[in-house]
């Protein structure tokens, strides 16, 4: 295992190679980050921590892109909770947010177990997309396929089977596991760099040591992944050091939003004439962020100034 300048163990995403099978990975630790994004809003218990696995495997999945913007994953769904963003930009600012119906989530959770509290249930049928968007004049990459599986690590990994792009497997854990009780979420992702020529070229005991590490990466524990006293190194070095794993820089994570009051400004011009003179009516306006709950005040007097930008 090679020594890293290590700037802290949370908040933070660890890549590490494989060498000799060729498999590269990425280990992502959230503590006060995801902690303050699932304290933002006062989410039942059970939409706050399928939201903090939604913005783990957001992580997760865009590290495995070469991309320079936002990645966005969405979850939209006929059950309890009709829809989920997550959004990371590659400068590690996190954010996220959930719709629910608390009348259906209420008939849904009574009498389920923790452990029954899955997708089908709590999501329902729909879809899960990814969408990266690298700003103005470019293309925008999206790949969307339906809600397969118990956890939303089952129905990435019916992505990666539908994909055929990517070999990979992956882990995803939330809890409130930190001190006082805190959000804390882990994440593990393998993936196989595919060889020159293709796959079907790879020697036996590679394509043998990519089922070994994904045997060794299942046995990660719920607990492990979210365990505020085990260092990412620690972690990574119990479950794959006979393998050879090779750490490298971390990238930090933070819970950023990246509202302002001039994006909702621009939001409310674009708005038609009507529209804005009724909400002048009704005297000041509040504009709250989905993401991030801060609130905006326009008073009349902004609405004016707003109103004759406009004409
Ligand atoms: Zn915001």
């Amino acid at each position: 295992m090679t020594a890293s300048f290590d700037t802290g163990t949370d908040d933070l995403v660890q890549p590490f190679r494989i060498d000799p099978f060729a498999l590269r990975g990425r280990l992502v630790r959230l503590g006060p980050a995801i902690d303050r994004i699932l304290s933002q809003h006062a989410y039942p218990e059970p939409v706050a921590a399928l939201l903090g696995e939604a913005i783990t495997l957001a992580v997760v999945l865009a590290g495995a892109l070469k991309y320079d913007g936002i990645f966005t994953l969405q979850t939209k769904g006929d059950g309890p909770i009709r829809l989920m963003v997550a959004d990371v930009s590659t400068t590690g600012a996190l954010r996220g947010y959930a719709q629910y119906d608390a009348a259906k989530l209420e008939a849904a959770v009574a009498g389920a177990r923790a452990s029954a509290l899955s997708v089908p249930l709590l999501v329902g049928s729909g879809y899960i997309a990814f969408t990266v968007d690298q700003g103005e004049h470019t293309d925008r990459y999206q790949g969307i396929v339906e809600l397969a599986g118990t956890t939303l690590a089952e129905c990435a990994h019916h992505y990666f089977r539908q994909s055929e792009q990517l070999q990979a497997g992956i882990k995803l854990s939330v809890g409130r596991a930190g001190p006082g009780g805190t959000w804390r979420a882990g994440g593990l992702m393998l993936q196989r760099v595919p060889p020159e020529g293709g796959y079907h070229i790879i020697a036996d005991d590679v394509e043998d040591g990519w089922r070994r590490a994904m045997v060794l990466m299942s046995s990660a524990t719920a607990e492990e992944l979210v365990d505020p006293d085990l260092p990412p190194h620690g972690l990574l070095f119990r479950l794959f050091h006979e393998e050879g794993v090779r750490v490298y820089d971390t990238h930090p994570l933070e819970a950023r939003c990246r509202c302002s009051r001039e994006r909702i400004e621009v939001i409310l011009r674009s708005f038609p004439a009507d529209e804005l003179a009724d909400m002048r009516k009704e005297g000041a306006t509040t504009v709250t962020c989905e993401f991030c709950n801060t609130s905006y005040v326009f008073d009349e007097a902004d609405l004016d100034r707003l109103l004759s930008a406009r004409s």
